[in-house]
C-alpha cells in the first residue's frame, strides 16, 4: 500500500502559492508529482501511482518520452518563436500532417488550449455566416452534460450548470439540448439516424428557434467529462444531416476524443461523419507542450478570402502554434503511428471493457461498464433496477481506495443532476499489459469494498 505522506515543507509552500483548479486545497488528497515515466507518476516522497487518467486525458504516448523533449529542445534552439501572422516550418509541416489524418480538406488555426480552439471556432462560424450575408445567424446548439472549456463562450456552450452559474451572464446565444444517455435512454440503436428521438429534438429546437438564427452546433463524438456517454450508432450522422437542413455548421470537439483516445485518429471517424470544423488539443502533443487547433473545411475558409484587411478574421493568438509545440506535436504523431497506438487503443479498450464487464457484472452497485477505445466509464448506482446514481461520498471512497493502492482514476458526470457517479479510465494509449492488469485488478478490489 502506498504511503501518502508527502514532505510537509513543500506542501505548505504549495498551499501558500498555488491556486489549484476545481476543489479547495486539501493536504490529505493533494499529490505533488516529482517524476513520471511510462504510465506512472512518482510523488515527492517516492510513492508511485499508475496514472489511469493520462493526466487530464492527454498524455497519450505516456510520460518520459525523450524524443519529445529532444524535439522541443532542437526547435527552441533553431527558432524559438515567430508569429503565425507570418509563418514557420513546424506549423506548415503540422498543418500538412493533420490534413493527412483528417482527409486533406482542412485549414488549421492554431491556439494553446481546448477552450481557445472552441472560442476560435465560434468566431469563425459567426463570421462565416456574416461573410455570406446571413447576418441573423448567431446561435449555437450544444448539449447538457458536455464540457467545452473555461472561457465565456466555451463555458456558455458547456452543459454543466455547476461550472457556470457563478459566472453568468456568459456569452449569449447558446442553447442546450439533452444528449442521448446510452444507459438510461430508450433509443433503439437500430433506428434510422433521423428517427432517433435525440436527433429529432435538435431538429425541433432549430426549427422553434428559427433556422435563420442558428449558426452552428458543437458536440463531442462521445461526451467525456459528463460521464462517458456513448451515443446510438446513427446519432452523429443524424445531427450532421439536421445541421445541413438548417444551414448550420457542425463543430466537433475532439479535445479528448482526438488522437487515438477512442481507437481512431479522431472520434468522429467512428460515426461516418465529416464535420465542418474540428477542434483539438490535449493529445495533439500528449501534453508535453500546450497546443490546440481549429481545423476548418477549406470551403468555409474560402469565404474569408479577398476581404479587406480590416474585415478579415480579426483574431490573433500570440503563442498559438509556437514552433516548439508544433515540433513536439509532429514527433508525437510520428510515435503514435510508429507504435500503432490508434489500433492499440481500440484493442486494449475492448479488452479492458470486456474484462470489467465480466468481473463486475454481478456487483450490485455497478450499473454499466462502457467505452470506446481507452475511454472507459463505469457507472455506479444505488440500485441496478432504478439506476439511481450512487452517492458521491461512496464514489469518492472507491477513488480514494484506488489511490491508496497506487492507482489514479477519474470521476465524471453531471453534479447538479445528482450524477456524480461515473468512474473513468483513460490511461496512456501505450500502457503496457502488466499495467493494464494492475489497473483492472486494483479497480476491481476497490469496487468490491463498496458497501
Ligand atoms: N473540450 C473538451 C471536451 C474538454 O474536455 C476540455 C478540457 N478538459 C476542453 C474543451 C477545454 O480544454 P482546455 O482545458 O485545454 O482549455
Amino acid at each position: 500500500m502506498a504511503q501518502i505522506d508527502q514532505n510537509k515543507d513543500i506542501l505548505s509552500k504549495d498551499e501558500k502559492y498555488i491556486w489549484h483548479s476545481m476543489k479547495p486545497y486539501n493536504p490529505a488528497t493533494i499529490l505533488v508529482v516529482a517524476k513520471s515515466e511510462g504510465s506512472w507518476v512518482t510523488d515527492i516522497d517516492g510513492n508511485k501511482f499508475l496514472d489511469a487518467m493520462a493526466g487530464l486525458w492527454c498524455v497519450n504516448v505516456g510520460y518520459g518520452r525523450e524524443e519529445l523533449a529532444e524535439a522541443a529542445y532542437k526547435q527552441l534552439k533553431e527558432n524559438a518563436y515567430f508569429p503565425l501572422s507570418q509563418s514557420h516550418l513546424p506549423a506548415i509541416k503540422l498543418g500538412e500532417k493533420l490534413n493527412e489524418l483528417l482527409g486533406d480538406e482542412y485549414v488549421i488555426f492554431f491556439s494553446n488550449s481546448g477552450s481557445e480552439a472552441n472560442e476560435t471556432a465560434f468566431k469563425i462560424v459567426r463570421q462565416y455566416h456574416q461573410q455570406r450575408g446571413e447576418h441573423s445567424r448567431y446561435k449555437f446548439i450544444s448539449r447538457y452534460r458536455a464540457y467545452h472549456g473555461n472561457s465565456m463562450g466555451s463555458l456558455a456552450a458547456t452543459g454543466q450548470a455547476e461550472r457556470k452559474y457563478k459566472y453568468e451572464p456568459l456569452a449569449p446565444g447558446f442553447i442546450h439540448v439533452a444528449p442521448p444517455d446510452s444507459y438510461r435512454c430508450n433509443e433503439d440503436h437500430q433506428l434510422n439516424p433521423l428517427e432517433l428521438e435525440s436527433v429529432k429534438e435538435v431538429d425541433r429546437v432549430m426549427t422553434w428557434e428559427l433556422s435563420e438564427t442558428i449558426a452552428g452546433m458543437i458536440m463531442e463524438p462521445i461526451i467525456t467529462g459528463g460521464g462517458v456517454l456513448i451515443p446510438p450508432v446513427g446519432y452523429m450522422k443524424g445531427i450532421k444531416e439536421v445541421c445541413e437542413q438548417h444551414g448550420a455548421l457542425l463543430i466537433v470537439d475532439e479535445v479528448i476524443c482526438g488522437f487515438g483516445r477512442t481507437g481512431k485518429p479522431f472520434g468522429f471517424m467512428n460515426y461516418g461523419v465529416k464535420p465542418d470544423i474540428i477542434t483539438m488539443a490535449k493529445g495533439m502533443t500528449s501534453a508535453y507542450l500546450p497546443l490546440s487547433a481549429t481545423a476548418v473545411r477549406r470551403e468555409i475558409y474560402e469565404a474569408f478570402k479577398g476581404t479587406e484587411e480590416y474585415e478579415y478574421f480579426r483574431h490573433v493568438n500570440t503563442f498559438g502554434g509556437s514552433p516548439a509545440a508544433c515540433a513536439v506535436a509532429l514527433k508525437n504523431l510520428e510515435i503514435m503511428e510508429r507504435e500503432n497506438l490508434f489500433d492499440r487503443s481500440r484493442d486494449m479498450g475492448n479488452y479492458v471493457i470486456h474484462q470489467l464487464q465480466n468481473m463486475l457484472q454481478n456487483h450490485p452497485h455497478v450499473g454499466d461498464v462502457r467505452g470506446k477505445g481507452l475511454l472507459i466509464g463505469i457507472e455506479l448506482v444505488k440500485d441496478k433496477k432504478t439506476k439511481e446514481p450512487l452517492d458521491v461520498q461512496r464514489v469518492n471512497k472507491v477513488i480514494e481506495t484506488c489511490k491508496q493502492k497506487g492507482l489514479i482514476i477519474g470521476k465524471n458526470g453531471a453534479t447538479v443532476a445528482g450524477y456524480n457517479n461515473v468512474l473513468t479510465l483513460s490511461p496512456p494509449l501505450n500502457i503496457p499489459e502488466e499495467d493494464i492488469s494492475f489497473m483492472i485488478q486494483t479497480l476491481y478490489e476497490a469496487i468490491n469494498l463498496l458497501k
